[in-house]
Formats: C-alpha cells, structure tokens, sequence
C-alpha cells in the first residue's frame, strides 16, 4: 500500500521521499486506523491526511479552525487539478449554497469547514447523504480542554460527528500537544496507544540566533536591508515600538508593512493580505499578528523585544521557513525588557496564582538569552522533549566561532558577594555593590563596607547583571521566582565557591561568515518574478505555486526537457504537464541571453 502513497507523492507533489513520521501516519490510515500525529510546524502534516484521501473512495473532510489557512490548502491542492472546496463565513450564501450542492453530487475528493459548520443540521444532514472517508481534525490541540487555544464548539464536533450513520477513520493532526492533551485527545477519537506518532519538535532547518549589547535598532536596519530580497517578519512588544521600526524600514526604501491591534480592522487585514501575496517584503508586527499565517517561504523572524514566554518564542519564530528551507530565528536581547515583560504581567488580569506561573515562565526565557547550551536544544528541553542529544552545530551558542573563556574567579567573587548580603536581593543591587556602585541603597544597606563591594569593578554594572543572569540560566545560582527575583546560593554555586566546579563563558571571536549561495541569485530572482506575476492571474499566494527550494533547483540545474524537469523537487508529474511548457521557455532564453 505504502508504494502507491509514495508514487502518488511523486506524481502530486514532485517529492521524492517522505518527512519523518508521514509515512507511518499514511500507513495507519490507509488500514482506517484512528491516529494522532504530532510534528513539527512544517513537518508535512497536510500530506499525511491528503495522501489517504486521494487513494480512497468518498470524501476527506476536514476540520480546521483557522479560516484563513483553508483558502490556502484549498488553493494548494486546485493548482494540482484535486478537486477540493471549503465552506467557511468568508463565502457569500449563494456561494455556500453552491459549493454544498456540488458536495453533495460528489464532486469534491477534500471539502475544508470549520467546527462551526458542523453544528448545523442541514449541513450534518447533507454529511448523512455522501460517503466520508476520512476525518482530518487540523489545530486538534484545540479540541482539548488542557490545550492552550481551547475551542469549545470544535469539542462538540466529535459529538456531531458520533450522530453520523457512517463510522469514518480520524485523526488529529498538531505541533502542540502536552501528555494531557494528548491523552484527551486519544480518548476523543479513539486512538490505540500505538497509532499515536510523535516525531518531536524539532525544527531543523531553523538557525536561531541570540544577540546581546548590540545596538539592535542598528542591527535590524542592516540585517533587513542585507536579506532584502526575502519575506521576514520583526516582532516588537509594543505598538510604538512597531511604529518607530516600520518608520525607519520605510525611510531606507524596504518594503515594509505593520500590524497591531492599534490599526483599524481593515488596515490589519490589507497588511496580511499583502504580505501573503508579495514576495520579498517585511511585516514589523506585535504579537497579534500571525496566527493563521501559512505563508511558507518566510526567511527569517526577528524579535526585536524579549518574548513574554518560550511558548510563545518558540510559536513566533516557527512562522519562519515552513517550507523546509534554511530560515533564521533571531532575538535581539536587551535587559530592559524584564522589566517591560514584568510590567506588563503585573498589569495583567491574572490572579495571583497565575501572575507567579508567567513570572516563572518568563525566568524561562531570560535564562534563554543567557545559557551557553545550543540555543534550539534547551528549547525542546524545556517542552520535554529530551530525544535531542546532538548540538545543532549553528546557533550563536554551537556555532565555532566562540571562544570558551574561565570566569571560575569571577563567579566565585560573584557568589560570595550575594551571600555577604545574605541572598535577600536581586542581581541589580548585586551588580551595584561589585562594581562598587555610590547608590543610595548600597549605602543605605552599608553593602559598601563589605570585602566584596568594588571586587569587579572593570566590568560595566550592565555586563555583571548578565553575568549573574547566566548564572541562573546554568543553574550555577537560583532566582527565587517572583516580580524581584532574588538572588539564592544552591548546591552547584557551594562546588563553585570550593573551586570543585568550573564555569566557562563563550564570547564571540570573530563575525560570522556570509552563507554562500550555490544558485545563480539573478535566475532565482527572474523566476521569483514571474512565480509572482502567474500568482497575481490565479488569485493565489505565491508560494503556493512553486516552492522557493523549486525555483532555486531550477535556477541551479536549468533543466532542458520534461524528463529533467521532473527531477526538481516540487516537480511532480501534474505540476510539469501544466507548466513545463512555461518554464522550459523561460531556461532557454535565460540560457541565450
Ligand atoms: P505543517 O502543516 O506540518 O506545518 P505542511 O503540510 O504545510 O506542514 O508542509 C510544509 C511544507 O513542506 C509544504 O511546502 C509541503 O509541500 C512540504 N512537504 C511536505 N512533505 C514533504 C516531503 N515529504 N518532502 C518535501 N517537502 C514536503
């Protein structure tokens, strides 16, 4: 069975093998087994559903709370002549009527709704009259009442869906997914235990980045005005701080859009709209820009502000390189930004309890911008996910151009001060009283008779506040949770003071390398053009026609005939009977000119 799936993924999709996991899922599917994949945003999860519903007889349905992703599933599968529809609120009812008769004479193999659709009768009972072979629940961490973006009309799908005189295979499909709200979903769609597949989270063709005492508005100008020609997304915390950088990105002549909840509905909707439809433009946004945001060839994310969580770190820098592609996560790190985070948790509705939660998971993330480990692999250990044991050999943190310095002597000055005052405060003060600091609490607290006050007094108190922050994030010291984290000696800082116990910093040696292309740039963008201009006659995004790492296979290897052609990835049998045409004529007069 399996050999079918995979010529299909050949013939549909021009790829020549499947992701980690996605075969597995087929397989599954293909013997009507319930099953629940979890991968990694842009892991393929489309795929695992979309092979199955194209082997069997009836209709796949599926399920997907986010409207604006369907038109672009939907659009996906229509450039390669599936015949596939949605039904969601953005359509006209005569348009609704339309598409749910032409359901109904069968003529869909993939019909996309949202869980609301399926609390109306009439389309329940339409459901009744035609055979489903499948159910795909998209988001189904959704479903789940422990899920962090739980939908309660999606729960009640399962209800509707138990009514239905046919029993159709399920399965769940997501990137987020705790044990509870996996478990609540196995019980949900009757899963075994042994159709649960779990490939991690593990974005590997994400670099992320981490820069520290940089000036980051100068940083930002450059790194945007260096990758140009790419799709990127900025995100700032506040609405000023958007648009202050959408200013600046103007005045410097990038193509550049903004969105933030300040701006009218409609202006937040052109923004989106443009930035799904163009090619090599940036969005400079606050976090409520993003969700349902498929566009897949976004080259680089960069925070220009510190993320309130890794959660949501981690959500934000995943829209980058959903196509598999080399993409860049970057984090401009300012210590200002604690307190701005904190600041805005204090503000916040949270009761007490759930204050003290964000505070922990903010520490989280400052320990983030200060651990020495490789920056994507602390990520997965903190969501659990203990399966990566490589270094991932590119991040700041594993990348080699980093020096490895003893700061033993420093940590140990460091230590002893905090317990010369009694661990009662935080790393400012701390920081202050080493640097020998005149401040009035310093003196006020007489911290400046102690033997440690002015020990390190060569270093700037901002560069001591991170070096007491890099200890909490190795655990060579604790930060007792809370708005004023103070500072508490533990087992590792007692190794340290005895000198039974090493600590080591990296620091950058010399300025990292620019990556080399092995595509002719020009062709690539010649091609990128014209990918843009039959986009814009279709009424599709881009990206939905051909893929970047298409266009850069075609620039690199130029094939002359049908046969070559379908050796490019993304090149399947149905893309070259539509385009080969097109695209052999564009190689042979790039080749003469
Ligand atoms: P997800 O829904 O998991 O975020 P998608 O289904 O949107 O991911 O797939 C992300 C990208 O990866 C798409 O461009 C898709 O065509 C591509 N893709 C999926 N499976 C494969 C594969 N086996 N080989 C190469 N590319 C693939």
């Amino acid at each position: 069975m399996l050999e079918q799936a995979q010529k299909l993924l050949h013939t549909y999709y021009g790829y020549n093998s499947f992701r980690p996991g996605q075969s597995n899922v087929i397989e599954k599917l293909l013997y009507k087994q319930n099953t629940i994949a979890i991968m990694p945003t842009g892991g393929g999860k489309s795929i695992c559903y979309q092979i199955p519903g194209l082997t069997q007889e009836g209709i796949t349905l599926v399920i997907s709370p986010l409207i604006s992703l369907m038109k672009d599933q939907v659009d996906a599968l229509t450039t390669l002549n599936i015949p596939a529809t949605y039904i969601n609120s953005s359509l006209t009812n005569d348009e609704q009527i339309a598409r749910l008769r032409d359901v109904r004479l069968g003529k869909y193999t993939f019909l996309y709704v949202a869980p609301e659709r399926l609390e109306s009768k009439k389309f329940l009972h339409i459901l009744q009259s035609i055979s489903i072979s499948l159910i795909a629940f998209d988001e189904a961490h959704c479903i789940s009442q422990w899920g962090h973006d739980f939908r309660p009309s999606y729960r009640s799908v399962i209800d509707s869906i138990q009514q239905l005189n046919q029993k159709p295979t399920l399965i769940g499909l997501t990137a987020t997914a705790t044990k509870e709200v996996t478990k609540d979903l196995q019980q949900l769609l009757e899963v075994d235990s042994s159709n649960i597949v779990n490939t991690g989270f593990s974005r590997d063709n994400l670099t992320f980045q981490l820069v520290k005492g940089q000036d980051r508005n100068a940083y930002t100008l450059q790194f945007v005005q260096t990758n140009k020609e790419e799709a990127g997304i900025i995100y700032a915390i506040t609405r000023k701080q958007v648009d202050q950088i959408h200013i600046q990105l103007k005045k410097i002549g990038v193509p550049v859009l903004k969105y933030h909840a300040g701006l009218t509905e409609e202006a937040r909707q052109q923004a989106q709209n443009t930035f799904i439809q163009e090619e090599g433009c940036v969005m400079v946004a606050t976090n409520a820009f993003g969700m349902g945001i498929d566009k897949s060839n976004v080259r680089y994310v960069v925070h220009y502000g510190l993320p309130r969580n890794l959660e949501s770190y981690y959500q934000e820098a995943g829209r980058a390189g959903r196509d598999g592609e080399p993409s860049q996560c970057i984090l401009l790190f300012s210590g200002q930004d604690i307190s701005l985070q904190k600041y805005l948790i204090e503000q916040s509705d949270l009761d007490e309890e759930k204050k003290s939660k964000e505070y922990g998971k903010l520490q989280a993330m400052i320990n983030y911008c200060h651990t020495n480990q490789c920056l994507p692999q602390f990520i997965l250990h903190y969501f659990g996910d203990l399966s990566s044991k490589k270094n991932c050999k590119k991040c700041t943190n594993c990348n080699e151009t980093l020096q490895k310095v003893d700061r033993t002597k420093e940590a140990q000055m460091v230590l002893s001060c905090i317990k010369r005052m009694n661990q009662s405060f935080g790393a400012s003060l701390t920081a202050k009283v080493l640097k020998g600091s005149k401040d009035k609490k310093v003196k006020q607290f007489q911290f400046d008779q102690l033997s440690t006050y002015g020990l390190l007094h060569d270093y700037t108190e901002k560069e001591l506040v991170n070096f007491i922050h890099f200890l909490v994030a190795e655990n060579f010291l604790t930060a007792v949770e809370g708005r004023y984290p103070t500072l508490r000696l533990n087992q590792r800082s007692i190794d340290i003071l005895k000198g039974e116990l090493p600590v080591y910093v990296y620091i950058e040696k010399v300025p990292q390398k620019e990556a080399t292309n092995d595509y002719p740039a020009e062709f690539f963008e010649h091609l990128r053009q014209i990918r843009k201009k039959m986009a814009d006659q279709q009424g599709v995004p881009p990206y939905v026609l051909f893929t970047d790492r298409t266009l850069k296979e075609l620039a690199k290897h130029k094939p002359q005939d049908e046969e070559s052609l379908l050796q490019i990835h993304g090149m399947g049998e149905k893309k070259v009977e539509k385009y080969s045409d097109m695209l052999l004529k564009e190689i042979s007069e790039w080749n003469q000119s």
